[in-house]
Parts: C-alpha cells; sequence; structure tokens
C-alpha cells in the first residue's frame, strides 16, 4: 500500500517535474531511516515538520528589520519567511522545479534568528568568541538536529540530507560555491526579491524615507513609472502599495525569464547536472545592479536610521548583559536545558537559550533578572 502510494508521488513528479529539478525518489534519505508517508513526499513531510516546529512559531515575535514599538505594520521574522517562500513557490511552479523542497528550505531559512536580528546576532557572536562564535544559518542546523524534540530515541526533525545540505550551504555562500541545487539557489534569490520589496514598503510606511527620496534608484523609478501608466491621481499610501507591488513582480518576472531562458538553453539532464555546472541561479545582470543600488541606499538610509542604530545598540547591550549574568548563574537557565548544558557547556548554552528566545521574552527576562536583583 506505502510502496504503492509512494509511487504516485514519483508520478506527479515524473509529470510536473523539469529533468533538472529535485525528485524526491532521488532524495539520500534520513539519517533515521524512515517509512516513506502514505501520501507525502519526503520534502513535503520535511516543510510540515518546520512548519510544526517550536522555533517556527517563535519567529513571530521576532524582528525581520523594525521593531514592535515601531508599531504593528510591517514585518516580524515569521511574515518575511511565509512571503519568501510564497515568492519561491511561484517561481518553483512555473519554472518545474520540486515546490515541496522549495518551501521546506523557505521555511527553514530564517529559523535560526536570534531576537532583535542582526544586530542580535552580532552581539550574540561577540559573547561567543572563545566557542566559535555565533551564526544564525549555523544555529538552524542545531535547532533542526538537535534542540527540536519530536521523536522518542533521537533528537531533531530527521530532516532530508537535502534540506540540510541546503540550509549548510547558507552559512558561507562563497565556500558553497557551484554545488548547490537549483531549488537552494531559488530560495535564496527570493529570500532577496523579498526583503528589497518589503523592506522598501516598511521604510516608506514608517516615514524613515519618502517614495519620492527612492525615486532616483533605477528599480523604483521603473516601478513609478509602470504605477503612472496605469493610473492618475493615487493616495501616496495608494501609490507606496501599487509600487511594491510591482517591485515584487518585476523581480519575479525577472527570475522567471532569466533562468527559464539559461536554464532552455543548458538542458541539463537532471538535478545533479545542473549542481556540478557553473550555472548560477539568479537575476539578471540588470536587475541584480539595480538592486545593489536599492539595497546600498536601504543600508545607508534605512538600516542605519538613527533610530534603528539607538534601539539595536539597547538590545545588543541586553543580550550581553544576559550572556554574562548567565554564564556566572547558570541556574537561572530553566531546568531542563541542565542536561544540555551540562554536554555542551555553559556559555554554548547561554548562547542557545538566548537565540531561542523572541524579542519581548528577551526583554521581560531582562526586566526581571536585573531588577529582582538590584
Ligand atoms: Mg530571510
Amino acid at each position: 500500500m506505502e510502496t504503492q502510494n509512494r509511487s504516485l508521488v514519483d508520478e506527479r513528479e515524473q509529470l510536473i517535474l523539469a529533468p533538472h529539478a529535485m525528485f524526491s525518489r532521488d532524495s539520500a534519505g534520513r539519517l533515521h531511516a524512515e517509512a516513506d508517508h502514505p501520501y507525502r513526499g519526503p520534502f513535503q513531510r520535511d516543510r510540515d515538520r518546520i512548519l510544526h516546529s517550536s522555533a517556527y512559531r517563535r519567529l513571530s515575535g521576532k524582528m525581520q528589520v523594525f521593531t514592535g514599538e515601531m508599531g504593528d505594520y510591517h514585518r516580524t521574522r515569521l511574515t518575511h519567511t511565509q512571503e519568501v517562500a510564497t515568492i519561491a513557490r511561484t517561481v518553483a511552479r512555473v519554472l518545474r522545479l520540486n515546490e515541496d523542497l522549495v518551501e521546506a528550505l523557505a521555511l527553514m531559512h530564517d529559523i535560526g534568528h536570534p531576537p532583535y536580528g542582526h544586530a542580535g546576532e552580532d552581539a550574540l557572536n561577540e559573547c561567543a568568541a572563545a566557542i566559535g562564535g555565533f551564526s544564525h544559518n549555523r544555529f538552524a542546523l542545531t535547532i533542526v538536529q538537535e534542540l527540536e524534540i519530536r521523536y522518542d530515541g533521537f533528537t531533531g526533525l530527521n530532516l532530508t540530507r537535502e534540506v540540510l545540505a541546503g540550509q549548510t550551504s547558507r552559512i558561507d555562500k562563497s565556500k558553497a560555491g557551484l554545488h548547490r541545487l537549483l531549488e537552494v539557489q531559488l530560495v535564496d534569490a527570493a529570500d532577496s526579491a523579498t526583503y528589497d520589496a518589503h523592506d522598501t514598503d516598511d521604510a516608506i510606511k514608517l516615514n524613515l524615507v519618502s517614495l519620492s527620496e527612492m525615486e532616483h534608484l533605477g528599480l523604483i523609478a521603473r516601478c513609478v513609472q509602470m504605477v503612472r501608466a496605469a493610473y492618475t491621481n493615487l493616495t501616496p499610501g495608494l501609490m507606496r502599495k501599487a509600487t511594491v507591488h510591482r517591485l515584487i513582480g518585476l523581480q519575479v518576472n525577472d527570475l522567471v525569464s532569466h533562468n527559464s531562458n539559461e536554464l532552455k538553453a543548458r538542458q541539463f539532464p537532471s538535478a545533479t547536472a545542473a549542481m556540478a555546472s557553473d550555472f548560477v541561479f539568479g537575476p539578471s545582470s540588470e536587475i541584480e545592479e539595480m538592486k545593489g543600488e536599492l539595497e546600498r541606499f536601504l543600508y545607508e538610509r534605512v538600516y542605519r536610521h538613527p533610530r534603528l542604530v539607538e534601539i539595536r545598540r539597547a538590545a545588543q547591550a541586553r543580550l550581553k548583559a544576559m550572556f554574562e549574568r548567565y554564564c556566572t548563574c547558570p541556574d537561572l537557565i530553566p531546568a531542563h536545558y541542565q542536561p544540555r548544558l551540562q554536554r555542551v557547556g555553559v556559555q554554548q548554552m547561554a548562547i542557545e537559550y538566548l537565540a531561542g528566545m523572541t524579542d519581548h521574552f528577551c526583554e521581560e527576562t531582562y526586566r526581571r533578572m536585573f531588577s529582582s536583583s538590584g
């Protein structure tokens, strides 16, 4: 029965996927062998396991770029992740890549983010200098291999080797070189398209910059032009939304047309052949250049905005103070982490405990820690 149904997954993929896609039947499997599911393929199961994990849910309380005190309009790490997964799936579907694998990778890609985004990551990385530093991409692997407890007899979510390898390749992209599945590269490209669009949206909505201050940027100018050609007299709010809408559409269309042309020309017979080649999945050089210009602007004018710099500095100081306190008073770390603390050492455990916190929980814990002790 199971084998027969598993072959339904294979049959469907055979009909839908391009030859250069990653097929479920070619998966290298899981560390702990499992029977096939009656009707879900291995990557669909990975996707579901990530969705049901505790770390995934906590992304709702973690900031993307802007913090909770700045309002509740803007993206959180969770809504960013959902936008990435949606955009990545759209592109995967048109290019006939493996959508289940793409979704699993997208839902996982930021699961290791600590509170306070990259500012939090930098602070924890400094704290962890003596034990090899901290990287949210590496921590995602620790979460899905060690910290999430779902099964009797072993730790972690027991994900497929393809999903684990995809996440591993994010740790050091310069080293990852040319040996990444197309699905893995696609998720990176979708991540970039997503944050370029939503950071523009959030920054304008939060009044950190205005749309007119961004109109000299090639990509924004092109989108504004498209909006003006279609509408007259839009309110500023609708103007922003229509522009961001096109900013997503333009990048997605470019990913689809550029990569489908390249892939058609290359005719890879298999995922392995595509992986071994020098083909790089990404935006066309024209769009890539304009994205670079937009990202430099966002970096200067938004990510380094005085309001954000101040919030980040305070958050980093809190994380560092908490790290010191946990290291000198390990008993403050909850009892159920104590067995792991014995195994990995207090510094590592303090880093992991802090990295798992939501922004709000981190602030509350800090407040209790430093108000009761004086
Ligand atoms: Mg991301």
